[in-house]
């Protein structure tokens, strides 16, 4: 024997140990567990730490086995099985149990060997489905069900070479339906159940591909079906109420709801409150929207149903409602629209560098002279937004304002927007543009000292002051749907009132 091949032995040796310390591990952690459970009257809460006996213990079992093995290095073989199968029963839960040892046993994602051993001499539905009557053998000749986990690296490969399948089955598998392809397609921690029938062969393999889906792969007379089992989640309202210490996003997620309802309740209230700026400690907010819920676990959220914002002691409300026509917005309570026919500012992240006066000096032409606008400083490129709905009266050059765009909203508005680097796509003279939607971006063209927008606001061919201007209110609810929306709006508001009392008394308890 080379001095390379006893090194290999050696190191062989010190791993096989490792393996049984943890065995032994988890072994007697299993005992102490199965033990002391039934005697508490408690529900567990979390994993007790390990005793120092069970150290002791686990580390004396493998001190003696490694010792064993070094002493009688020609029985390694006949050991390492007789060993795992006194624990384990079959390949894959030894496979199993070698990777949940290396990854220390994590008690969630990886159920201890007896709890599987437990689970798969439990017929599950599937397996019960295509059992022989039950027959006192030995596990050999039953069929069975297997569980493999995905790992890094894993293909359908080397997942059916753990349960012991044959490399042809993978490809009678993949070949069997243009959507079994999908089996292929694995995601790491992904489960894969496989049935095998008695002859060790495949039977079916299903997989969870996500809350909601789970495919299968069943073999039949004529060879493999496949079938996609999707689960409708059930829609119900859900209630958050939060209070601002610091950020909105801290307390919002605090309070439970994620970033994208808390993004969706800025836009709703973002023509009221400014959330960059405005927001203050003690402001509070309620919520009730949509969650999706399938086989009790909360699968996804839909849409905010109701809000309630108050920032600095103000109040603001929010229903969700789609009219008779088909169209979603968002009112108020009492049903004014919540979307309004301007937008405050149309740079976001802009510093006000020039408010609107009725006379200031040029800082080019040097001369005394109103400015009719307000000026917002961003970064060359800074996307600029029209305020409003409407027509594009001028997208090109005009004089000292360089590259300019002149919106016409209605019979009576007008917005321009100056100094701009360039246009947007598909901004032109003649066409229309959204609220809200990129118009171009912040330059200095034309008589500008650097870059920034200037903004213009006409009421009536007379300007005035942007940041002075009550902005004008889009459309309320239609008369003839009042009725209807206070239906809707009611019962949602009264419920916000209710689950925050609840949840007040609860907490001051
Ligand atoms: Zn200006």
């Amino acid at each position: 024997m080379t001095s390379a091949r006893l090194l290999w032995k050696g190191f062989g040796y010190i791993l096989y140990s490792y393996f049984i310390f943890i065995m032994s591990f988890i072994f007697i952690h299993f005992i102490f567990f199965k033990v002391n459970l039934p005697m508490t009257n408690e529900p567990p809460k979390a994993p007790p730490l390990y005793p120092k006996s069970h150290l002791l213990a686990a580390s004396g079992i493998a001190a003696l086995l490694s010792l064993a093995l070094l002493v009688f290095p020609s029985s390694e073989v006949e050991a390492k099985k007789t060993t795992l199968n006194l624990e384990l029963e079959t390949p894959v839960e030894q496979l199993k149990q070698q990777e949940n040892a290396h990854q220390q046993a994590n008690e969630e994602s990886a159920p201890s060997p007896f709890a599987q051993i437990d689970n798969s001499a439990e017929p599950t539905e599937e397996a019960a489905k295509t059992a022989t009557p039950a027959t006192p053998s030995t596990a050999k000749t039953e069929p069975s069900h297997r569980e493999v986990t995905v790992a890094r690296g894993d293909t359908l490969s080397t997942l059916f070479a753990k349960v012991g399948l044959p490399a042809t089955a993978v490809h009678e598998v993949l070949a069997a339906n243009k959507q079994a392809k999908q089996f292929s397609q694995l995601k790491h921690g992904q489960v894969l159940e496989i049935e095998l029938d008695k002859d060790g062969q495949l039977a079916s393999l299903h997989s969870k591909v996500s809350d909601l889906e789970t495919i299968r792969l069943t073999k039949g007379a004529n060879g493999y079906a496949f079938n996609r089992e999707v689960t409708k989640p059930v829609v119900r309202s859900a209630y958050v109420h939060g209070v601002i210490k610091s950020s909105l996003s801290a307390s919002a997620q605090r309070a439970g709801l994620n970033h994208s309802l808390t993004m969706d309740m800025a836009s709703i209230f973002g023509y009221d409150i400014d959330f960059a700026q405005d927001i203050r400690q003690g402001d509070e907010f309620d919520v009730v929207y949509e969650q999706k819920v399938a086989n009790g676990k909360v699968v996804g959220n839909g849409n905010i149903l109701s809000a309630r914002f108050t920032n600095r002691g103000k109040s603001y409300t929010a229903v969700r409602y789609t009219n008779k026509a088909g169209n979603t917005s968002y009112y108020t309570a009492d049903g004014n629209s919540m979307r309004k026919a301007f937008i405050r500012t149309p740079v976001d992240f802009a510093r006000i560098s020039s408010r609107f006066s009725a006379g200031r000096k040029h800082p080019i032409l040097n001369k005394i002279r109103a400015h009719k606008g307000v000026d917002y400083a961003a970064p060359r490129g800074t996307p600029i937004k029209a305020a409003g709905d409407g027509k594009v009266l001028l997208a090109g050059r005009r004089g000292g304002y360089g590259n300019t765009v002149i919106i016409q909203h209605g019979n009576s508005y007008q917005t321009l927007y100056g100094h701009m680097q360039g246009f947007a796509k598909g901004v032109k003279t003649g066409g229309s543009v959204k609220q809200g939607q990129i118009i171009g971006y912040i330059g200095t063209t034309g008589l500008s000292t650097g870059p920034h927008l200037h903004y213009e606001f006409q009421v009536n061919g007379v300007h005035v002051d942007p940041l002075g201007q009550k902005l004008p209110m889009a459309d309320p609810i239609a008369k003839a749907e009042r009725q209807r929306f206070m239906q809707q709006s009611q019962p949602l508001m009264a419920r916000m009132d209710q689950e925050k009392a609840t949840l007040l008394a609860s907490s001051k308890r």
